[in-house]
């Protein structure tokens, strides 16, 4: 059997398409603001595909580059000035920053009602509660693929316990009743969960941790992990995954899009609320 590729182009298109028509029904001007505070050449590539995805559905965008001699109180300042400027619809700090620089302190700062990545407390402790919210990007694009997938069981492993992606997609999966198992790299005997799940969602950063005996027969397989390897991307399943899985998102071309798309969708959601909310 070979595994059908889910095309995380495709669903991009879609969330873009539908982003596009709701933003010129609004008939206003957002813009997002996007801080950069790091040398990391991935970042790079993925501040580009949020600056394409914004241009394809008319969001405006701005890109504050910092050098490596920037303060965190200096990036405190700049986040205040957007949170306070009507014309700043969201801010995205993109991670990682460098280490030197208070990297929660930085995320705290962001109007939650701004937190178009959804990641302050505010808006992660609505997440926990199930109160409306901006959703983690991440989470929110893995729950977008796996409504394109066919599931005969909604029972999930997800193989990540960080606040970025692990913790907020748990609770996404549970609101969408999904019984879901958490690993991480304390788990003993990984492939003991990941071979008796439907939906196994892996987001480590090992390149082909994921083996073909550790996955089931017909699962879908949601590949969240990037690594670099020179000029090329992998992601945490091995190629002979393809063999037993019945639904795979490659790395490049899977999750990545997904979820660059959700932050632009992300946007019009930070409007919205602060516009109910104001
Ligand atoms: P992170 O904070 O380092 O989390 C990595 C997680 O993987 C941790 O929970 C860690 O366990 C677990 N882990 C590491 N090695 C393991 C192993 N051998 N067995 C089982 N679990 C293991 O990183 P992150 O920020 O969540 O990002 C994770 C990956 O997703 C990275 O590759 C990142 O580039 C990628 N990512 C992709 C997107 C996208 O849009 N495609 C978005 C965000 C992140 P412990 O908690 O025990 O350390």
């Amino acid at each position: 059997m070979k595994a059908q590729i889910i095309d995380g182009k495709l669903i991009a298109r879609k969330i873009l398409d539908r982003a596009k028509i709701k933003i010129n029904a609004l008939k206003t001007k957002l813009t997002l603001v996007i801080i950069n505070a790091s040398s990391d050449s991935a970042s790079h590539a993925y501040i580009k595909t949020k600056i394409k995805f914004c241009d394809q559905v008319g969001v405006a965008h701005q890109v504050i580059n910092y050098d490596k001699k920037v303060s965190t109180e200096h990036i405190l300042d700049q986040i205040e000035k957007y949170n306070k400027d009507d014309k700043t619809t969201g801010i995205v700090v993109q991670l990682p920053l460098w280490d030197y620089l208070g990297t929660t302190k930085i995320i705290e700062a962001i109007n939650p009602n701004k937190d178009v990545d959804g990641l302050t407390s505010d808006n992660l402790g609505k997440l926990f509660k199930g109160v409306e919210c901006i959703e983690p990007a991440t989470a929110r694009g893995v729950i977008r693929i796996l409504e394109e997938c066919p599931t005969i069981n909604k029972s999930a492993v997800i193989v990540n316990r960080s606040m970025l992606v692990g913790k907020p997609l748990m609770h996404l999966l549970l609101n969408k009743d999904y019984t879901v198992t958490v690993c991480h790299s304390k788990t003993t005997d990984l492939s003991l969960f990941t071979k008796s799940t439907d939906v196994l969602i892996t987001a480590t950063g090992k390149p082909g941790l994921i083996t073909k005996n550790m996955v089931k027969s017909g699962a879908v397989v949601i590949d969240v992990g990037i690594s670099r390897k020179g000029k090329n991307l992998r992601g945490d399943v091995h190629d002979e995954v393809y063999d037993v899985a019945g639904y795979i998102t490659p790395v490049p071309g899977g999750v990545g899009l997904v979820t660059a798309a959700t932050l632009v969708e992300n946007v019009i959601n930070c409007y919205l609320l602060s516009k109910k909310e104001a």
